[in-house]
């Protein structure tokens, strides 16, 4: 008869949910001391131009270093790191980091003007400080603007704190890229879409999965990507394609005219190194796959 009197009351005394919650707390209190202790670190997975196979970009994703629990892949904690505020300060590193490693990139291959896309939460899209802390990264790393992309999912957009319009206005105003991240997964209001100051749209990995397959469904989600190419096409956007896993699935985005993906396919997440060592394989004028 617990649920009876109703889940708040008894919640409080539900062990498990009492244990979950210790866990929690635990990990909040755990992540801000790895955040002092360096235990985050950030890798690199490369952005690859369709027509021509060329790295363009390289998208910045975190990753904690746990002293017990190993790595870390950011599911286990930026939801956590969002509920608790601590994502404003976590977001901060990782923008200076990937801003650095893109000045680096930027001082030793000049001519690649590699951009680095950095994945902004809906919290920190709605800290007021957001414009002041993006141009002051930008100011101290020395990179320039249009070579930093954010982005943002559809969910994050909807549930910047205040406007997300003006927000975005004002993030889009210091010269960087804007990209709707996942896109096709969440809440689409096209006519709203239609009004956001952003570049490009990064298509969900499912509609990316389900054109390998030459059955019915394979079919409808090839059309589906088509239709969303399109889309975005019309809407003065480019498309990058996620989760690409193979060349069958590589070579049909690039007939249906998405202009860039990434993937496994062209290279999996990887410490800024391997960024570095790809750019200077290709500035010897020797050419290699990404991987
Ligand atoms: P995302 O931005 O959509 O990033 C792409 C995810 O796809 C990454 O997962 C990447 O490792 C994974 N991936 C790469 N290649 C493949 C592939 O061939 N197939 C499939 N199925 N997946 C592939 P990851 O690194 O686990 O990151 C998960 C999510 O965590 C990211 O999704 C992003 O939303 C979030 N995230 C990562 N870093 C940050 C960060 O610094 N700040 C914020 N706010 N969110 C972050
Ligand atoms: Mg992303
Ligand atoms: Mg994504
Ligand atoms: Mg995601």
């Amino acid at each position: 008869w617990a649920k009876a009197e109703g889940r708040g009351r008894w919640a409080t005394y539900d062990p498990e949910r009492r244990a979950r919650e210790q866990a929690k707390s635990a990990m909040v209190v755990a992540m801000s001391a790895a955040l002092e202790r360096d235990e985050f670190t950030v890798d690199y997975q490369p952005i690859v131009t369709l027509t021509d196979g060329e790295i363009c970009a390289a998208e910045a994703l975190v990753r904690w270093r746990h002293p017990e629990r190993g790595l870390l892949g950011p599911d286990e904690f930026i939801g956590l790191a969002e509920e608790t505020g601590l994502i404003i300060e976590l977001g901060r590193w990782v923008l200076t980091r990937a801003c650095e490693a893109a000045s680096r990139w930027l001082r030793d291959f000049p001519d690649a003007r590699l951009v680095v896309s950095v994945n902004l939460a809906a919290r920190q899209a709605g800290d007021p400080s957001i414009v002041a802390t993006v141009s002051e990264v930008l100011r101290r790393t020395g990179l320039p603007a249009d070579l930093l992309q954010l982005e943002l999912t559809e969910s994050a957009v909807m549930a910047i704190a205040g406007e997300p319009l003006p927000a975005l206005r004002r993030l889009a105003a210091l010269g960087v890229r804007l990209a709707i991240d996942d896109f096709g997964t969440g809440y689409s209001n096209l006519a709203y879409l239609r009004r956001l100051p952003i570049h490009s749209l990064k298509l969900a990995g499912p509609f990316v999965d389900g054109i390998r397959s030459s059955d019915r469904q394979g079919l409808v989600d090839g059309r589906i990507v088509d239709a969303l190419v399109r889309l975005a096409h019309a809407l003065g956007l480019s498309v990058t394609a996620e989760a690409v896993e193979t060349v069958g699935q590589a070579d049909q985005l690039r007939a249906l005219g998405c202009d860039a993906a990434q993937g496994r396919h062209f290279g999996a997440p990887a410490p800024e190194s391997e960024i570095t060592r790809y750019l200077a394989t290709r500035a010897d004028g020797r050419r290699e796959p990404v991987a």
